[in-house]
């Protein structure tokens, strides 16, 4: 039973404590993780705040990469040294959900996620000799995990672990939302709301896929710059002294509007914003993640009568498997640039720095270094 560290939250609007915990070998179906880096994603701001309200005492964080040092019985894929990202959304394959093929919305997987155990309300962290609850069967920001096998996808040994722990959510949720739920298709033209750290990897799937014009629409520079750099070739700025983004983008678009639009900030008046955005017969993509309670108003003739589709991701709606290798393949080739995400990590210990990276609108995607690169 390893003893490590992780970065909990105790209670809402509080800073993350490092704790010392006890982590139990793995159970059957389940590997230990060693890790190596976790990113700090919006969706762990909205533990933070409450407006995502997880059972406290919990250990944040569910995009991470790391080595498997240990394998409980009957798991048969993956093997000690093997480097793995995590997945924050495993496929049970046996709940109703599952067997229908949609394995993106695992009811397993969302009852242990709500509860912050792992599948079949196991734990395996434990601190002050009491179970700890970790987010999204992961538990990123902390030395060790116990993920299920199902949640845990190898990649080659020449793979950059912080590379593959942008996999584990904010890259794989960009690239699925462009893949899989708008399907865009070449020469297309596209509006990016929002180009933080999900909306960034919306650009450069965007133009991966072939898209020919991108507006990156955000109220940071350093973040419209990062987008300009990865593809995006109108920067719309919003905020104070700014005129109205979507004037702008419709003036630009001979009033007609993007073929696609994805909203990637979570707000009901930027979700509004994307479908107004597109053109009659386009397809506006919620990817950002709005507190449970809030709800959208939209003009409902425009249904009818502009034949607009407004469709939502969640982790990007593809096969993890899938789209790691998909996307690991185009980092090969050039095509993409995960190396461009990724600043100087933070040692566990300035977790809360790395918060309030995030907080401030950084460019890169805050990561936290945790020691397990070997
Ligand atoms: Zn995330
Ligand atoms: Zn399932």
């Amino acid at each position: 039973m390893p003893t490590g560290r992780a970065a909990v939250l105790e209670d809402y609007g509080e800073d993350l404590k490092l704790w010392e915990v006890q982590v139990d070998d793995p159970g059957p179906g389940e590997v230990l993780v060693r890790m190596a880096y976790s990113g700090v994603c919006h969706t762990d701001e909205h533990v933070v705040t409450g407006d995502l309200p997880l059972p406290v005492p919990m250990v944040l964080g569910h995009e991470g990469a790391g080595v498997v040092e240990a394998i409980g019985p009957g798991v048969t894929r993956l093997r000690p040294g093997d480097r793995v990202v995590l997945s924050w959304l495993p496929a049970c394959g046996r709940c109703q959900a599952c067997r229908s093929g949609w394995t993106g919305m695992c009811r397993t997987t969302s009852r242990a996620a709500e509860k912050g155990t792992l599948w079949d309300g196991a734990v395996r962290v434990h601190a002050h000799g009491r179970p700890l609850s970790v987010m999204s069967l992961t538990g990123t920001l902390a030395t060790y995990a116990v993920v299920p096998e199902q949640g845990a996808v190898a990649v080659d040994a020449d793979v950059p672990l912080a590379q593959a722990a942008l996999l584990g959510c904010s890259a794989t949720t960009g690239y699925g939302a462009v893949a899989h739920a708008a399907r865009l298709r070449p020469g297309a033209s596209v509006t990016v709301i929002g180009v933080g750290g999900v909306g960034l990897h919306v650009v450069q799937a965007s133009r991966l896929m072939g898209a020919e014009r991108i507006f990156a629409v955000d109220r940071f520079p350093a973040r419209l710059e990062a987008a300009r750099r990865l593809g995006a070739t109108d920067l719309v700025r919003v905020g104070e002294g700014e005129g109205d983004a979507l004037v702008r983008i419709l003036d630009a678009t001979g009033g007609m509007g993007t073929d696609y639009a994805f909203e990637v900030v979570g707000t009901p008046a930027t979700i509004a914003q994307a479908f107004n955005a597109v053109r009659p017969g386009g397809t506006a993509v919620v990817v950002g993640v709005a507190p449970p309670h809030e709800e959208v108003s939209l003009n409902a003739f425009a249904f009818p009568s502009q034949g607009k589709t407004l469709t939502g991701t969640w982790y990007g709606g593809g096969d993890l498997a899938e789209d790691v290798a998909a996307l690991l393949g185009a980092q090969r080739a050039g095509r993409i640039h995960l190396e461009a995400f990724l600043g100087e990590p933070f040692p566990l210990e300035r977790v809360n720095d790395a918060f309030a990276a995030l907080r401030a609108g950084s460019a890169t995607r805050p990561m936290v270094a945790l020691g397990g690169e070997p």
